[in-house]
């Protein structure tokens, strides 16, 4: 026998194909049974399941008819695969209208008219000869020869494919999820297509007869596995279940057969023992399995809930921070008003006030309009930065000059809280950045410092200049100081800006840092410092009036000229350092290619609300 024929006689051997057929028999119920068990009561999952028990019978029955010792009923089973088609042609008629959605076109009335025409038409052709007249049997199997009606059952099966071209039109109707189950419709059907064009039109012609008509048969599996596959995707815990439930029955059947085939009854009763300890042993499995299945079903619910619920809080925390950004701007021109007047009125050359109280009690309401137009427009630039609004004008700047520009309009203040300001090494040190924004941020640090000193000290500022990789370094530091702490405090590291800002440049860097003798930070309040709103809650912060929005905007300004800021202190009384990286003049290029990449148009930018404190408003 050359070796064609071997592989040949392999693939038509009987018992091959009993083989197949049982594996079929057996994955195809188990995929029935579970798409039903999903979903009883859908008509979905009934439909499914019903479709694919009528491609397991009629493999079954196909299989049964080709068998040599059961010759006699061939006909029979012939008619029986008939039978089992008008129920899959049944199925196929509503798939559409089912799957992946119960449209609720197809009411119960029109269903069971339809499935009365099927149990007819498929009684004809099991107790008749109108479809099937008689069967020819070949040394491969069986081969049908239609009777009268057999034109009839070609027209009919030929029409109830029809309806599956409308999942053209469902396909692009639907959604997503929908979608995607249909893909592995769609692939299931196509491979079961492709199995049977290559049976029926290359493999048929090319033998001459029909000996390998059940491999396009055998194809249908793919439409079965693909089609259960798109149902029980989201549900694959429970096909866990079932396939323990399986492995268990056939276990335990197995060890029953043993104790059953026992020779001695001695032998029967430690089967028996066996048995038992097995079954204790099945139904403990099952339980375990059943109650994790259970819990990871609980925790994919609730996480799923959960990001439903984080979805939704960004999307108020986004309609806040718009709301905050209305609000401000609203308020911002009745209180530079309100500001502006009364400054009018204390001024000795503008207005006239006699009564001492009365100059009393409005130099009050004065600075407290400061204040609030302090925390408006604070506020405003919060929200500027956050929806990524904010005006940065780069330029070459003399950063040496600028922090002395600074002293000189804070020095009153600090003289008034008996501080001095020394700037240590002003070397001409020069940085790439927005001169506004930077001295906003120098504005801060300093004016803290001299608002959280009680004592007379020096607060001490100096530049100088580190490889990149120390700040990287000192940052990945912070960072996980930070990240170890609750989630609420790590706000304080969550940048409020574009990576492409962030990021830092360069082989060197500019650290600024400003030292004051002051009242000091506990180790723990440290990490929450650059939060929005935070302030130390300590009774000797709390005399002095503050937003808690001034570190939280300076790192975010910091970080727009790809910067770090951090803050050191040994504790209370030990006074505090902030310090805070710049790139240095020579990254300029670098830093301006890497910021092309930000799409930014200069309409929808704003400057700074109010770009410099003023010393007094400290
Ligand atoms: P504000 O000063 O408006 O309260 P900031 O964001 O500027 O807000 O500062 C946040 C908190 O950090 C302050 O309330 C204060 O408790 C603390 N802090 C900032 N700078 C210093 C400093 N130099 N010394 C001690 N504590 C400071």
């Amino acid at each position: 026998m050359d070796q064609n024929l071997v592989g040949a006689s392999f693939l038509t051997n009987y018992w091959v194909n009993s083989v197949i057929v049982a594996a079929i028999v057996i994955v195809g119920s188990f995929l029935a049974f579970s798409v039903y068990e999903q979903n009883k009561k859908s008509l979905t999952n009934q439909t499914i399941a019903i479709f694919f028990v009528s491609i397991i019978l009629w493999i079954l029955f196909a299989h049964l008819g080709d068998s040599k010792s059961l010759v006699h009923y061939s006909l029979l089973f012939n008619r029986l695969v008939y039978g089992s088609l008008f129920f899959w042609a049944y199925c196929l008629i509503l798939l559409p209208f089912v799957f992946p959605k119960d449209t609720g076109i197809v009411k119960r009335p029109y269903r069971l008219v339809l499935l009365l025409i099927s149990v007819i038409l498929a009684g004809i052709s099991v107790f008749t000869n109108k479809f099937i007249a008689s069967v020819t049997i070949y040394d491969w199997g069986a081969s049908n020869n239609f009777g009268q009606w057999g034109l009839l059952f070609n027209i009919y099966m030929s029409l109830s494919i029809l309806p599956i071209f409308s999942y053209i039109w469902i396909y692009r109707k639907s959604d997503e999820t929908s979608r995607r189950q249909l893909k592995f419709f769609f692939l299931g059907l196509a491979l079961f297509l492709v199995g049977v064009v290559i049976i029926y039109l290359l493999i048929n012609p090319m033998v001459g007869d029909e000996r390998y008509y059940k491999y396009g048969n055998y194809s249908a599996i793919f439409l079965v596995a693909f089609t259960s596959y798109a149902i029980l995707r989201h549900h694959l815990f429970n096909i866990r279940v079932i396939l323990t439930e399986l492995a268990i029955l056939i276990i335990n059947g197995i060890s029953a057969i043993q104790v059953a085939s026992s020779k001695t009854p001695l032998e029967a009763f430690l089967r028996l023992v066996f048995l038992v300890l097995i079954a204790y042993g099945s139904y403990l499995l099952l339980q375990s399995v059943r109650r994790e299945i259970k819990f990871r079903e609980e925790l994919q619910q609730l996480s799923e809930q959960l990001a439903q619920a984080n979805a939704h809080l960004k999307e108020l925390d986004a309609m806040k921070t718009e709301f905050v950004s209305l609000a401000s701007h609203e308020l911002l021109t009745p209180v530079s008003a309100i500001e502006g007047y009364l400054s009018m009125l204390l001024d000795e050359k503008m207005a006239k006030i006699e009564d001492p109280k009365a100059i009393r009690y409005m130099d009050r309401v004065y600075s407290s309009a400061k204040r609030l137009a302090r925390l408006v427009t604070d506020m405003l630039n919060v929200s500027r930065i956050e929806e990524g609004r904010l005006l940065v004008e780069k330029k070459e700047i003399d950063l040496s000059k600028l922090i002395n520009e600074t002293i000189d309009e804070v020095k009153f203040k600090a003289e008034e809280n008996k501080q001095k300001i020394v700037f240590e090494n002003p070397d001409g040190w020069q940085t790439f950045g927005d001169p506004d924004k930077l001295k906003e941020v120098v504005v801060n640090l300093i004016g803290n410092s001299i608002k959280y000193s009680k004592n007379p000290g020096t607060i001490s500022i100096k530049v100088e200049k580190v490889p990149t990789e120390w700040v990287a370094e000192k940052w990945q530091k912070v960072e996980a100081e930070i990240k170890a702490r609750p989630l609420d405090d790590q706000e304080a590291i969550k940048s409020a800006v574009d990576e492409h800002f962030h990021a830092l440049v360069g082989a060197q860097q500019l650290l600024i840092s400003v030292q004051d003798q002051g009242i000091g930070i506990p180790k723990e309040e440290l990490p929450r410092l650059f939060k929005k709103f935070h302030r130390v809650g300590d009774f000797t912060t709390a005399e002095s009036q503050g937003t808690g929005l001034g570190l939280y905007i300076s790192r975010a300004l910091v970080e727009l000229h790809h910067g770090r800021i951090w803050a050191e202190s040994e504790g209370p009384s030990h006074g505090s350092t902030f310090t805070f990286s710049l790139p240095i003049i020579d990254s300029k290029d670098e830093l301006l290619k890497m910021e092309a990449q930000v799409p930014q148009t200069k309409e929808q930018l704003k400057p700074l609300a109010r770009p410099v404190k003023q010393a007094e408003e400290l």
